[in-house]
């Protein structure tokens, strides 16, 4: 036996075969780089938007279309090609035969996928969007298009089934006198403008749910954008009811990555013309788009957290405008932006008459003045006082019943009991907490007990808790009615729904749930709280809350709100009119010359760099540069060390006429500090919060 021998006598064979297949590989190369290199004779030419950050590659590129790649390439597919020496992927936006380039171009390097993610629609829109917030139209389309999944697009999306039989509508719209026309126009192809007060105890998914299948029986195809997932849960579900499950998607990031291209590529090819979703589904591909909404545009989660910050109500509203679809803002509160385009008469508005308000939900408000609060915030008696007590029973005695609590947790701040100096951690001086009834106090920051502790002012032993949270407050109604069941939800535990048996919820704000068949009576704790500290919206987003709370009441049911009575906050809550408050703020803010009587960005980064942007930048006249400002709060409950670092913030104000014109000067400086590769500044325009 001679083992080597065996593939030896194999060995030419093989060798012929590999010299074979080399050489068929080698023909195959040539010939896939001469079909390559040579140009399609028709279209030759494609615009090529980058993938890029910097701002000044933020425009078209030119490259030719090699012939292997010409059928696929169209408007809106991803390619990768080459740019300054390296592979960059970018979208086609335009072919043609024309170039202003001088020279050869260079070929296309590859066509990623033939899937047309970013229509020329979507496209001019990110471009608006950017230049709305003198951003990147790049970082808009990151925001636009999602990652693509291989795997995904070899699937082909389901047809659009026929519609099932649907009766009227618009039932659940027939409330509101001015929805008729409005839907009417919405069926005729028009895109009429409107801003819908919905009414305390609105069932607002199920009517949202009607608004699109009404605008789909009419061909068109609708886009929704709520704060969270768990109302696009509730828009999903009207919608699975109304038309069953197979003519909308949704559109967020809770089903993960593949899931969510999935749904967009059944938008992008048009299969599905309903779209709900969180922020970005704002930008959803929709096809025969009549008709964007928006809810709940106080919500802070409708401003993008990711540069250049974007507000959904601003891209719908921008959307609406550029391809004539209905645009409708719907919400129980009002924001100031709300009113404005109330006010600037871009949009009508959809309300309840003052009769029907008054049927639906009963609000009243026990408390003591502001002053005598002041006094006496910290008396356990005055938090829940009698008449909030009664409410509750009157209540449960015909259902469940909402107590919405500002912050959750048990006792948030202590304060010296005598002297009433805020007990804090001997440790790193961080502000002492009560995690639970028979907890000893400790430190929120650092997490330290302080089982001893005794006051460093005047040597008490005695706390106070000034700020109570949910846990806290379900304890004491507890005590108050111990047979009843009480329930919390906030934070990680949010409840979505409860049924229709008698039980107190403890709640913070958003984390409500809904109550099979409303809530019999919703009270409100602590409105002080919310109405407490001098941020731009604070009183506006106090009423936001409770709106929002007060709406989860079942038609004819009461609410209380235990706080000052002679308050304007207060008062538009008890009269449930959120658009006078709006009024009243956005005036204000009006003689304050604050947005949106303004319009301001903010520039922050390094001292040299601002000043520097600032002295560049070609503002127009009416421009006031104010500053520096103090550093942006951190967000959430900020420890020690949040690190300010040493950055300088001015902020840039114009008269709302010229906001444009400062967005466009802004865009352009940065384009220019990019190209001589500058530091970078971070410039938000309109920011939700100053
Ligand atoms: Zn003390
Ligand atoms: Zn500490």
């Amino acid at each position: 036996m001679r083992p080597s021998d065996e593939p030896a006598l194999e060995l030419p064979g093989l060798v012929r075969d590999r010299a074979a297949e080399g050489r068929a590989k080698a023909a195959h190369t040539r010939a896939r780089n001469l079909a390559e290199a040579e140009i399609v004779d028709e279209d030759p030419v494609v615009g090529v938007v980058l993938d890029l950050t910097p701002a000044h590659l933020d425009r078209e590129f030119d490259y030719a279309v090699p012939a292997a790649m010409s059928d696929g390439v169209r408007p809106g597919v991803r390619v990768k090609v080459r740019f300054a020496g390296q592979d960059v992927d970018g979208f086609v936006v335009r072919r043609g035969d024309s170039t202003s380039h001088d020279g050869a171009l260079a070929p296309l390097r590859r066509l990623v996928s033939a899937e047309q993610v970013l229509t020329p629609a979507v496209r001019e829109l990110c471009d608006a969007v950017a230049a709305r917030y003198a951003g990147t139209a790049a970082d808009v389309r990151r925001l636009a298009v999602p990652p693509r999944h291989a795997g995904v697009e070899k699937v082909p999306s389901a047809p659009e089934p026929a519609l099932p039989a649907v009766g009227d509508l618009l039932t659940a719209w027939a409330p509101y006198p001015a929805a008729g026309a409005f839907w009417a126009h919405v069926a005729a192809g028009d895109g009429p403008r409107a801003v819908w007060a919905a009414g305390p105890g609105e069932d607002w998914p199920a009517l949202l749910a009607a608004a699109a299948a009404h605008a789909l029986v009419a061909g068109r195809g609708s886009i929704l954008c709520l704060p969270d997932h768990r109302d696009v849960a509730r828009v999903d579900s009207a919608l699975t009811t109304l038309l069953g499950p197979d003519h909308h998607v949704t559109l967020h990031a809770e089903p993960g990555p593949a899931r969510r291209y999935q749904d967009f590529l059944a938008v992008a090819r048009g299969t599905r013309r309903i779209v709900v979703g969180t922020r970005s589904a704002a930008f959803a591909p929709v096809h025969d788009l009549g008709l964007v909404a928006i809810w709940d545009d106080g919500d802070e989660l409708h401003a993008e957290p990711r540069a250049p910050y974007p507000h959904v109500r601003d891209v719908l509203a921008l959307r609406s405008e550029r391809e004539g679809a209905a645009y409708l803002l719907g919400s129980f509160g009002r924001s100031v932006e709300a009113d404005q385009l109330l006010r600037r008469r871009w949009a009508h508005e959809i309300a309840l008459p003052r009769e029907t308000l008054r049927s639906r939900v009963l609000v009243g408000v026990s408390g003591a003045s502001e002053h005598a609060l002041r006094r006496d915030r910290f008396a356990h008696s005055a938090r829940i006082p009698t008449e909030a007590r009664d409410a509750v029973r009157w209540g449960l005695e015909r259902g469940p019943v909402l107590v919405q609590t500002p912050r959750a947790g048990y006792a948030l701040r202590l304060a010296c009991e005598r002297c009433r100096e805020p007990a804090r951690c001997s440790a790193c001086t961080g502000p002492l907490s009560l995690t639970g009834p028979s907890t000893p106090p400790q430190c929120r920051w650092c997490a330290t007990p302080e089982p001893d502790w005794s006051c460093p002012e005047c040597g008490a032993r005695g706390l106070r808790a000034p700020v109570l949270g949910d846990a806290r407050t379900a304890d004491e109604l507890g005590r108050m009615f111990p047979k009843v069941p009480v329930v919390t939800s906030s934070r990680d535990r949010i409840r979505d729904r409860i049924d229709a048996a008698s039980r107190i919820v403890v709640a913070t704000p958003g984390a409500e749930p809904v109550a099979e068949g409303g809530f019999a009576v919703v009270v409100l704790l602590d409105t002080w709280l919310a109405l407490a500290g001098d941020r731009l919206r604070q009183a506006e987003e106090a009423v936001r809350r409770w709106s929002n709370a007060v709406a989860l009441v079942r038609p004819g049911g009461r609410a209380l709100a235990v706080g000052d009575p002679g308050h304007p906050a207060l008062q538009a809550l008890v009269r449930w009119d959120p658009g006078g408050f709006a009024a009243r703020e956005a005036s204000e803010r009006w003689e304050a010359r604050l947005p949106p009587a303004a319009r301001i960005a903010t520039v922050s980064g390094a001292p040299g760099a601002v000043d520097d942007l600032l002295t560049l930048v070609d503002l127009p006249s009416s421009a006031e540069v104010l500053g520096p400002l103090p550093p942006a709060a951190p967000r959430g409950a900020g420890g020690p060390g949040a690190d300010g670092g040493d950055v300088h913030r001015m902020l840039v104000r114009v008269p709302t006429a010229d906001g444009q014109a400062m967005a466009e000067a802004l865009q352009e400086a940065l384009r220019l500090r990019s190209a001589r590769r500058l530091d970078p500044v971070r410039l938000q325009v309109d920011p939700p919060q100053i």
